[in-house]
């Protein structure tokens, strides 16, 4: 059979569980060396019968979940590949409600799936943006409850805790964004921020982008402090025009985006959680298919799936509460193959 190109061709590509299991083994020892995770060992008897290996240096089993985001979960590779498809080729995303009815798990498995595959879609790119050749577009957004409409003791209560007064009903309860873009990488970081203020929006460029790069940014005056360490220039919105290449529309189409998966897909989420969002939308951006790097689906794919191994992300973690709750939860059929 093919190797999938539509959502319909993975879901029926990824059912047969012998398929699903070579197409996870190849993606994760693409040259055939089956290395052990724990010890690095490449000795080591397959028991094909239970699709697992026996490693001759640690004398411990391993499967082709361990060291990756499946590990210990009680999901089949069927329902996780398809997991994986729908997240990075879904435009807006996929909430855990629609994941769920898809795969035939529950809304809250399906929501632990979800922040397992956004682990593995955090961007390390190390390297910085800018530079001789580039351009720089940075900015900031607000993102979350609209004061406006919120129930007034939650109003009481968020008072409280941002402080009286402090920034008008109109950022109660929203979270701050910074965002930068490379306009000739076309690529986008982006993360939660405490405030919009010169220190943290200063660190944050320092960090991510190369001194002496072209930096375009708005009125905001925090920005002021980049003049002595970049090529600075400011976007004036209040003037309605766009000035030649000085502006910031790549990085407030990508908050778009943002908004309207956040929005659409993810009704609810809370800012304690915004950071795991943005990688999604961050990832879905930076594969996007383009004039010079034409992605397909099964691109997309196939580069997330590479990236599953070496990361771990449990129930405890993501909620500060204890695994049990979740973690052996499933609504499947009960019969999930012991990948
Ligand atoms: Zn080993």
């Amino acid at each position: 059979m093919k190797k999938p190109v539509t959502l319909s061709q993975a879901i029926a590509y990824f059912a047969d569980a012998e398929r699903a299991f070579d197409y996870a083994k190849w993606l994760r020892w693409p040259d055939g060396k089956v290395a052990c995770p724990r010890c690095g060992s490449e000795s080591n008897s397959f028991v094909k019968t239970r699709s697992l290996w026996f490693c001759n240096g640690c004398k411990k089993q391993f499967t082709v979940k361990v060291g990756t985001i499946f590990e210990d979960s009680p999901m089949g590779l069927d329902k996780w590949m398809t997991a994986v498809w729908m997240i990075c080729n879904c435009k807006n995303g996929i909430s855990s409600y629609e994941l769920g009815k898809a795969i035939g798990v529950r809304q809250n498995s399906a929501w632990f799936m979800l922040h397992r595959i956004r682990e593995a879609m955090k961007d390390e790119d190390g390297f910085q943006f800018g530079g001789p050749t580039s351009e720089v577009e940075s900015d900031e957004t607000f993102v979350g409850g609209r004061g406006k409409f919120m129930h007034k003791d939650k109003k009481e209560r968020l008072r409280k805790i941002e402080g009286k007064g402090n920034r008008g009903d109109i950022y109660m309860g929203k979270t701050a964004v910074h965002g930068m873009l490379d306009r000739e990488l076309r690529k986008v970081r982006c993360s939660v921020i405490p405030y919009v203020r010169r220190d943290v929006l200063q660190s944050a460029i320092l960090k991510n982008v190369e001194r002496g790069s072209k930096v375009y940014t708005d009125e905001n005056p925090s920005y002021d402090v980049l003049t002595k360490d970049f090529m600075h220039e400011i976007v004036h919105h209040a003037e309605r025009y766009v000035n030649g290449r000085v502006h910031t529309n790549g990085l407030e189409n990508f908050w778009c985006l943002l908004k309207r998966s956040l929005k659409g897909t993810y009704v609810a989420v809370e800012p304690f959680h915004l950071d795991h969002y943005l990688d999604e939308q961050v990832f879905r951006y930076n594969n996007r298919a383009t004039k010079d790097n034409p992605l397909t689906d099964s691109d997309r794919f196939a580069y997330l799936m590479a990236k599953v191994a070496g990361k771990r992300l449990t129930y405890a973690t993501l909620t500060g509460k204890d695994a049990d709750a979740l973690h052996h939860e499933t609504a499947g059929t009960g019969q999930e193959e012991p990948f």
